[in-house]
């Protein structure tokens, strides 16, 4: 089938990429030799098979990470495009009547050798990256994204497609079915496929333009964001950064050759973390105003002029393709659906929020005064003070937790524990199977009446050659369609103990690996026919919630008491300890709350523009919309400013923002839906299996909820759970 690829390490919790092509029986004969054999009767005039041409032979089809070279990956993309091209043409221009079997079936078998190398690839890129196989991705990601746009402009192929969408209701299609051949019908007409041969060739102009201004933004942000460090020549004004934070900033300056000098680089938010502890007020100060005009100094690196293009012709692409703004465009197939929903759940936090700022805004006031200051609180004194403040209130320091979160004590005793109690799943490591790196770990995963599940690939630990944060995918995905088990990974960067030590990890490591294990069961649940809607394949505004619904366990008493035990003496974790814990994690929620809500309205109102709108300033155009916010933006700026918001401009999360607040909604409603049907239950865990962990993307979203639930989400539980209403959750 044919889908997004994510060439770049895929977001948290990213939609596989399956693209899938029927093997030839030569290509899966090559391929039935076993790896010594393979080696023993390759002679220079018969290479060895690519070992992406056929399916792996080892259990789930486990890929054979022991025979796949870098040099593999560019000729197996090239062969695997060649392939599908093929495929889809012998599609298209099939001489019998289209029906669902001969059109959308064979579309979902075709790619197939695509489909490996790219889950291959995109893993190993992004969790074990090398030169060589950057390289790979500088090249195939482009004539990838070509490769898709060819096949979803296909006009013979659409019009297949079209016949069988025009005449769904006399099909015979089951459920499934009829939902897999609306997807398809609305990701060609998304693509421009239905317009005139005039208008497809505007937008591709138009889509053209947009990726060389997403580009240009990027390389932008990227020169201005390292031009903005702030350098230092007197280590004395950055006291309290600590001795590591000084060797730090020493390095980073001789790295650009400024030894004897200091440097705080800047990362991509509007808050620093050296703001917490950073004492000299001036260089607060200072090191803020580096970050909020990074991309805004009116030289080569300014953003702004780039972004208000990008808007509007998105707003062009979008009245071309009928639809009223790209906020709209974007949203079709997800939950909210519309901009306007996105917009008014996001208003209903406003109160909530506005009143937690003030009153945060208050307690600093005041911890100023108590520190013998008396200026008034700016956005770069915030983080020092509510460190100050978190200190005094809740006393909670990290090397009094450590000692009780253990990483495979956490994954084995926590996370495997809590799916099992909910699920009735069982773990048993494999340590026969291939891995990319030595640190990765490997589970089979068995149902609750023993029969085999999946894989589970785990890769904690930081690298420096893996991607910051934290994510899963499928190595392989679902369906029976092609008879395909799930195989999902989890990546983290968790510190690596030195050899020998245990893996203490920070309570919001354990969340960590209890997130991406929520996404992990998303995908090992997934029980459909058709790849396209299988498993973690759903919208941007769904898809965290599996996942940030798992994290709620961590803190389950239940799952706690048999997780979090000391490392040296067994003992559970103290109760005062867990209260500590549960209380920081609600504290200053306003602020967190709020440049989050801010930074989401900003991207919506970017994006509701109306392509007769004229070029925005984007000065004028960011005030009026923080102001709009009904937000303290003037304490709390946004997450992210205009100029400077990747995420928006050119990494696909255009209107897209909002998503994590929305899943966050939804997950703390059905928590509070678990606690008040008894809790941590194999019979509502089973419940939450059935109707929504093993459905993929068979229903509409908010019937899904709303038949697990009774009813539509609601914003209490995940304002109880911020701490910024009345009640407990
Ligand atoms: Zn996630």
């Amino acid at each position: 089938m044919i889908a997004k690829y994510f060439m770049a390490p895929p977001p948290p919790s990213s939609r596989p990429s399956p693209h899938r092509l029927r093997s030839s029986a030569a290509l899966v004969a090559l391929l039935t030799a076993s790896a010594l054999c393979t080696a023993a009767t390759a002679r220079a005039d018969a290479p060895p098979a690519n070992p992406f041409a056929a399916a792996s032979t080892l259990s789930f089809q486990a890929p054979r990470f022991d025979l796949i070279h870098d040099s593999d990956y560019q000729p197996a993309f090239e062969q695997g495009m060649a392939e599908q091209r093929a495929e889809v043409d012998r599609i298209a221009s099939d001489p019998a009547a289209p029906d669902f079997e001969n059109t959308i079936a064979a579309l979902e078998r075709s790619g197939r050798m695509l489909d490996r190398v790219n889950n291959v690839f995109s893993c190993v890129y992004g969790a074990d990256t090398n030169p060589a196989l950057d390289k790979v991705e500088e090249i195939e990601a482009p004539k990838l994204s070509a490769h898709q746009d060819a096949i979803f402009l296909n006009q013979k192929l659409f019009a297949r497609v079209k016949a069988l969408y025009d005449q769904r209701d006399a099909l015979k299609l089951d459920p499934e079915q009829r939902q897999v051949l609306e997807l398809y019908y609305q990701q060609f007409t998304h693509a421009g496929v239905q317009l005139s041969a005039a208008d497809r060739t505007t937008l591709s102009a138009l889509n053209t333009r947009i990726s060389s201004l997403e580009t240009s933004f990027q390389q932008k942000l990227m020169e201005g964001t390292k031009a903005a460090a702030l350098i230092v020549d007197d280590k004395t004004v950055l006291a309290g950064i600590g001795a590591e934070g000084m060797i730090g900033a020493s390095k980073a300056a001789s790295s650009r050759g400024l030894d004897g000098k200091w440097a705080i680089t800047l990362q991509n938010t509007t808050q620093q973390p050296v703001l917490s502890s950073l004492e000299n007020r001036t260089t607060r100060e200072a090191l803020f105003q580096k970050s909020w005009t990074r991309t805004e100094k009116g030289d080569a690196n300014d953003t702004r002029d780039i972004i208000s293009q990008i808007a509007q012709l998105r707003a062009q692409k979008a009245a071309l393709l009928g639809y009223p703004d790209y906020a709209s465009y974007e949203l079709y197939d997800q939950m909210a659906k519309t901009p306007q929903a996105a917009q008014a759940f996001m208003n209903r936090l406003v109160p909530a929020t506005r009143a937690e700022q003030e009153r945060e805004t208050s307690d600093l006031q005041h911890e100023i005064t108590a520190d013998g200051k008396s200026f008034k609180l700016k956005p770069w004194d915030w983080n020092l003070y509510t460190d100050k403040l978190r200190q005094k209130r809740f006393d909670l320091n990290q090397n009094e937790v450590r000692p009780y979160f253990e990483l495979n004590t956490v994954l084995r005793d926590g996370v495997f524990y809590a799916a099992n109690q909910l699920y009735g799943v069982t773990f048993k490591e494999r340590k026969d199977l291939p891995v990319w790196n030595p640190d990765v770990m490997v589970f089979e995963v068995f149902d609750k009446d023993g029969s085999p599940l999946g894989l589970a690939y785990f890769d904690y630990f930081k690298r420096d050659n893996k991607n910051g944060g934290a994510w899963m995918s499928n190595l392989v995905g679902q369906s029976k369609l092609l008879g395909t088990k799930p195989v999902i990974y989890n990546i983290a960067n968790l510190p690596k103990p030195e050899k020998g030590q245990p893996a203490l990890i920070s309570f919001e490591d354990v969340v960590t690996m209890f997130h991406e294990f929520g996404h992990g069961l998303h995908g090992l649940f997934a029980n459909q026919t058709y790849p396209i809607v299988s498993g973690t394949a759903v919208a941007r505004d769904f898809v965290e919630f599996p996942s940030q619904f798992n994290e709620h366990w961590a803190l389950d008493p239940k799952v706690l008491a048999h997780y979090a035990r000391n490392i040296d003496t067994g003992a559970p974790i103290p109760a005062n300890l867990i209260d500590k814990i549960r209380r920081a994690a609600r504290f200053n929620q306003g602020y967190a709350l709020g440049e989050i809500i801010a930074a989401s309205k900003l991207d919506m109102d970017w994006h509701s523009l109306s392509a007769s709108a004229p070029k925005q300033n984007v000065d004028t155009f960011e005030a009026a919309s923080l102001k709009k916010s009904g937000l303290d933006v003037t304490d709390v700026p946004p997450r992210y400013r205009s100029s400077y918001f990747l995420h928006i401009w050119a990494n696909g999360y255009a209107a897209g923002y909002y998503a994590y607040l929305w899943t966050e909604m939804l997950d703390d409603d059905v928590y509070a839906w678990f606690r008040d049907h008894g809790g941590l239950t194999r019979e509502n865990g089973q419940r939450f299996r059935d109707m929504i962990l093993s459905q993929g993307h068979t229903q509409d979203y908010a019937a899904m909820f709303r038949a697990f639930y009774g009813k539509d989400p609601d914003i209490g539980p995940m304002l109880q759970h911020r701490g910024l209403a009345p009640g407990e959750n």
